[in-house]
């Protein structure tokens, strides 16, 4: 389970570098976001300690950009009321092997973006483990954050054996691989939300983004086109003799994008939250700086070189979140062959996939 982490550092491949459409979904999210705090704090009745969590923080700066949103509505929400401000403490959670070190090097910039100096005020802690297992004391945290994080299952589903040369979902796809992964997200989830629950006040509120899926039928179509790419990209390291059929046979992703219905049916049967706001965002994840200027998919106007360069960037992006996980199972030797294939393949489908936006949801519980 380890292996599901970002790639760490700040290399070429590393998520720090290649999580800047993420951060753009963050910051279209911030609005809601402030708004959730802000109303959480009215209705805690401004506590003296505020503890705030992010997780799934991954490594590199979102998780501070976010951090320092939450911690400045907070500073503005007491002023606003003159009252002193509390002690906040802010956790970052993230896997154990995910690269802390990266994010921490960056707490002295994190302070920097605060509206005051709160240096004996606010208190950055990191947290390692599974947000599928209890993390932090009962009753203790106010305001949860989690952005494109439980779109991770806790595993790879068990009785996957039929989903042969396909990574995930695909069409056609046996009826009882799409039921494993489904059973997965449902009971992942629903735990989630349990152990949630014992580790929130009454009326503390969560915010969690996710990658969804429009479509009712998951068979319908391809159901994550970045990770039938990947799943091609393997046949054809079959076909070259670099890697055995068996093994991408008995490889499969611990990834599930529900459909709206498919997380509103977990909540509602968990019990502990209510849903405040349920938002379907169709947004395109790609978005990113390449050596000339920010760029998003929906960019009509690319000549070839730069096209290219574009693909590449996307083909990193996807390496920066897949490369521990197909390390783990193919080695390291194989990557940069799988990825010029991965390339490859994205250029030729690029026309088709490019304005596709992806379907995420932002949904922001309640606790009862
Ligand atoms: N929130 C960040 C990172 C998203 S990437 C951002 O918006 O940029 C998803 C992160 O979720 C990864 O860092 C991965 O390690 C983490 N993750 C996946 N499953 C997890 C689990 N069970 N417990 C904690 N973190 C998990």
């Amino acid at each position: 389970m380890g292996v599901l982490s970002m790639k760490g550092g700040d290399g070429e491949h590393s998520y720090a570098n290649n999580s800047e459409g993420q951060k753009r979904l963050a910051s279209d999210a911030k609005a809601v976001v402030v708004e959730t705090v802000k109303e959480m704090i009215v209705k805690i009745d401004f506590p003296g300690c505020i503890k705030v969590a992010d997780l799934g923080c991954s490594s590199g700066e979102n998780t501070l950009l976010v951090m320092s949103e939450i911690v400045n509505t907070i500073i503005t929400s007491y002023q606003q009321k003159g009252k002193n401000l509390p002690e906040i403490n802010c956790c970052l959670n993230d896997l154990p092997d995910n690269d802390f070190n990266t994010t921490f090097k960056l707490v002295p910039a994190f302070h920097k973006l605060l509206k005051m100096d709160v240096k004996g005020k606010c208190f950055i802690s990191g947290v390692p483990g599974s947000f599928y297992s209890r993390l932090f004391p009962s009753k203790s945290l106010h305001f949860v954050h989690s952005s494109l994080c439980l779109h991770w299952l806790s595993k790879v589903p068990d009785g996957l054996e039929d989903n042969k040369k396909n990574v995930y979902l695909r069409s056609p796809c046996p009826p009882n691989v799409y039921k494993s992964y489904l059973t997965q997200f449902k009971n992942d989830f629903s735990l989630f939300l349990r152990l949630r629950a014992d580790e929130t006040v009454p009326n503390a509120r969560m915010a969690l983004t996710f990658v969804g899926r429009k479509s009712l039928d998951p068979l319908s179509k391809d159901c994550f086109q970045n990770w039938s790419l990947i799943s091609d990209s393997l046949l054809d390291l079959v076909s070259e003799g670099i890697v055995k059929e068996s093994d991408v046979d008995s490889f499969n992703l611990p990834f599930y994008n529900p459909d709206e219905s498919e997380v509103r049916e977990v909540i509602e049967s968990e019990g502990s939250f209510k849903i405040s706001n349920f938002e379907t965002i169709f947004g395109l994840l790609f978005s990113y700086k390449t050596g000339r200027t920010e760029v998003k998919d929906d960019d009509d106007k690319l000549d070839q070189s730069f096209r290219f360069e574009v693909i590449r960037k996307r083909a990193s992006i996807i390496r920066s979140i897949t490369e521990p996980m197909l390390v783990a199972h193919f080695g390291d030797a194989i990557m940069d062959r799988l990825f010029e294939r991965y390339t490859y393949h994205l250029a030729e489908r690029y026309d088709t996939l490019r304005n596709k936006p992806t379907v995420q949801f932002f949904v922001s519980l309640t606790r009862k």
